[in-house]
């Protein structure tokens, strides 16, 4: 008997899930992604575009590992997503800092690197810095400063361009987008599948779901028969004016 392939609905479109969409469509899968409402808090419209590997899991050896691949592989899908989307992302792996203006805080990072380079082994790559080599090194970095970490590993995409090329190329690559689809309820079919009831008061059928739906994740994995970890948590940033000139560094600290 011929089986369809199963349609796969994916709730929320922001940078998980519209990787999820794109790794399931390149797998031959038929894929949807339904995202949320325009006032939802999205991480994927607010973050820093820092692909960072400094302290990434320094005290869990698999992360560590999962993160280096991630750097590595960067290039090559910056590249795929270009030639879906037509989309540069601005990559740039040229290396970045960390600041610190606390010594016990700035000594606290360095042994996690520590920590993080027994997991990694020769593939871990930085240094330590203190107030006066940076200093020497870069002009404008104020005495408060007691040092920096730097790995020549790290690096950054534009934010709001990556998320439109990952969007562009579920798209190219067949997948169905839709924006303002807030799905209210998930309920599972008695024959096998999903209804899911969207905000607007549609339901429709799907056969398999990932819930990808970040902060909106925490509702909607009642009905899914789990909790789920996601919660927001308060951050801080200190907005300035603009600058005239784009900082001549890259750093997780100040962007
Ligand atoms: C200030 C800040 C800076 C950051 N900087 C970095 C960085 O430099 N580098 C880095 O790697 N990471 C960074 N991150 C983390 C990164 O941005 C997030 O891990 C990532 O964006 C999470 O993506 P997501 O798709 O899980 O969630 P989201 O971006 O929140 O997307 C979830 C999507 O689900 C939709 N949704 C919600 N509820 C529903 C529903 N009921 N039905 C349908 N759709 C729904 C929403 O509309 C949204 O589009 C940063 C985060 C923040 C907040």
């Amino acid at each position: 008997m011929h089986q369809r392939t199963p349609e796969i609905t994916i709730i929320g479109g922001g940078l998980v899930g519209l990787s999820v969409a794109l790794g399931l469509l390149m797998a031959g899968q038929r894929v949807r992604v339904l995202d949320g409402a325009d006032n939802d808090a999205r991480a994927s419209q607010g973050n820093f575009g820092l692909i960072w590997g400094q302290g990434k899991g320094w005290d869990f050896a698999p992360y560590a590992d999962w993160t280096m691949d991630a750097l590595a592989a960067w290039p090559a899908f910056a590249k795929q997503l270009q030639d879906l989307s037509g989309i540069d992302v601005a990559l740039d792996q040229s290396g970045g800092y960390e600041f610190f203006t606390d010594p016990t805080e700035f000594d606290a990072f360095e042994a996690e690197l520590a920590q993080q380079a027994t997991h990694l082994g020769n593939r871990a790559r930085y240094e330590m810095l203190n107030g006066e080599e940076l200093r020497s090194q870069m002009k404008g970095i104020g005495p408060d400063v007691v040092g920096a970490s730097f790995s020549p590993c790290d690096g950054h995409v534009n934010p709001l361009r990556f998320l439109r090329a990952l969007r562009c190329s579920v798209q190219a690559m067949g997948g169905h987008v839709t924006l303002g689809a807030t799905v209210s309820a998930i309920r599972l079919q008695p024959n096998g599948g999903f209804a899911l009831a969207l905000a607007n008061g549609e339901t429709l059928q799907t056969e398999q779901v990932v819930l990808c739906a970040g902060l909106g994740a925490a509702t909607l994995a009642r009905d899914l028969g789990f909790i789920t970890q996601v919660r927001p948590q308060l951050g801080e940033l200190l907005i300035t004016e603009k600058l005239g000139d784009r900082l001549p560094f890259l750093s997780s600290t100040i962007r």
